[in-house]
């Protein structure tokens, strides 16, 4: 196909009119829960200061070493287009002192991040996140809530097969004799792994347990578990998450190898996924327990829990689940009109049907009433308002049933009433 001369930057993508039903009724759904179970929404800029990132989702991680987008102001300030909206969050939650507010403060985002990734198929270098923090609680009930929640979004969006992967990397306690025990085993094989792994076995091992690449994922098959290594209290944590979603009741799956890509979390992570049409397992989203990280981005110690979903391939599965329903949503009535007059008329009127929350379609540009009667037959109007030369000296309305052909004449002023005695029928 011949270049344009202009198109989206490679891995952007337009989200299409006939696209945005199907993607606001996800940010509804989205909303609707978050809001159920207490959460408000934040909106933070798409910039930060790149240091946001680097201290807060890690230096030594891909999202950081190789997918930040960055600028240099013209001021001099080293910015980063947002990757992720966790360390924003906690920003905001410092910068905002809202440590003094009744803890937990619950929150929620739903917005575009950015990731140089390598544009494959659902994976975007501009995609959108829903994303939820539970910050100042260190109860593992709010790990539960986290997932219950997700698990009710998913399920109010009608997604089955949806599997909950979940396992515990420890705090900063017991992650040491972990750290010593991974590179204790990773060592000797570190000719196996690929160059960035060699890197990671020193800087920051667990990245290891997270490559993609085939090789690594045969060496780490037997590496030791975090779940083996976990302290006391990490460990009862886990294990009264683990309760509480069997109360709740949750399916999951154990998955020792899960550490996830970014270096805030602490004790918990999890991981949503479902299946594409061809059985390949598709990550929907996840998140955990980050207790840390207020701390180490200027805050005092405060416990904290989060997760962040991927809008993009949630939108794919709803729109292929909704089928039909995803077309443009009928307008039941139809204004046409004949004349300078009509049109001028027909302009008031939509208002009054607009505050009566009756969608109305209409060609106001055209002068035919054979062209404006075919639209209205196509988009499938049960009713027509005509506004004829007449019609628009006195202040009347036809209105035309479209499946008999009956045509009554109202007053203006019961226009919408009349309108929406029929419609009930
Ligand atoms: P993460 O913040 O990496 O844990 O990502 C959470 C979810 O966001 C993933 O499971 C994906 O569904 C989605 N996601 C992450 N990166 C991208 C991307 N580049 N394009 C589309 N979706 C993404």
């Amino acid at each position: 196909m011949k270049k344009l001369k202009f198109q989206t930057p490679t891995g952007m993508h337009d989200i299409l009119s006939f696209e945005q039903r199907c993607f606001r009724s996800v940010i509804n759904a989205a909303d609707k829960i978050a809001e159920f179970y207490g959460f408000n929404r934040i909106e933070t800029p798409i910039l930060e200061e790149k240091e946001l990132f680097d201290k807060g989702v890690g230096a030594s991680t891909d999202i950081v070493q190789k997918e930040i987008f960055t600028l240099k102001s013209k001021g001099g300030d080293c910015l980063a287009l947002r990757p992720e909206g966790t360390a924003p969050v906690v920003r905001a939650y410092i910068e905002h002192g809202m440590a003094n507010r009744p803890q937990p403060v619950k929150l929620y985002y739903i917005g575009p991040f950015f990731r140089y990734e390598r544009p494959q198929a659902g994976r975007y270098r501009q995609f959108w996140q829903f994303g939820l923090e539970i910050i100042g609680e260190k109860s593992p009930v709010s790990d539960t809530q986290i997932i219950q929640l997700a698990h009710g979004f998913f399920s109010d969006l009608g997604i089955k097969n949806i599997t909950i992967e979940i396992n515990s990397i420890g705090d900063r306690e017991c992650r040491s004799a972990y750290y010593r025990s991974l590179t204790k085993f990773l060592r000797p094989k570190t000719k196996f792994l690929c160059t960035d792994c060699q890197k990671r076995t020193k800087e920051n091992p667990l990245r290891v347990l997270d490559c993609k690449n085939e090789k690594c994922q045969e060496v780490i098959k037997e590496a030791p578990q975090t779940l083996n290594h976990l302290c006391t209290d990490c460990h009862l944590h886990f294990k009264r998450v683990l309760e509480y979603l069997d109360e709740s009741e949750i399916s999951y799956q154990l998955n020792p190898r899960l550490v996830r890509g970014l270096d805030y979390y602490t004790k918990t992570v999890f991981e949503f996924s479902t299946f594409d049409s061809e059985g390949k397992s598709l990550a929907l989203g996840g998140g955990g327990r980050y207790d840390k990280l207020v701390e180490v981005l200027g805050g005092k110690e405060t416990p904290a829990a989060g997760a962040a979903f991927g809008l993009e391939r949630i939108v794919q599965i709803v729109k292929g689940l909704q089928g039909e329903q995803t077309k443009k949503l009928r307008n039941r009535v139809f204004f046409a009109q004949l004349g300078e007059k009509g049109k001028g008329k027909c302009l008031g009127l939509m208002e009054d049907f607009r505050k009566a929350n009756i969608t109305v379609g209409e060609l106001l540009g055209k002068s035919s009433l054979k062209v404006q009667m075919a639209r209205a037959a196509k988009i499938g109007a049960e009713l027509t308002v005509i506004i004829g030369q007449r019609e628009s000296l006195e202040n009347l309305a036809i209105i035309r049933d479209m499946e008999t052909g009956r045509q009554e004449t109202v007053s203006f002023k019961n226009l919408v009433g009349e309108i929406k005695k029929r419609l009930k029928k």
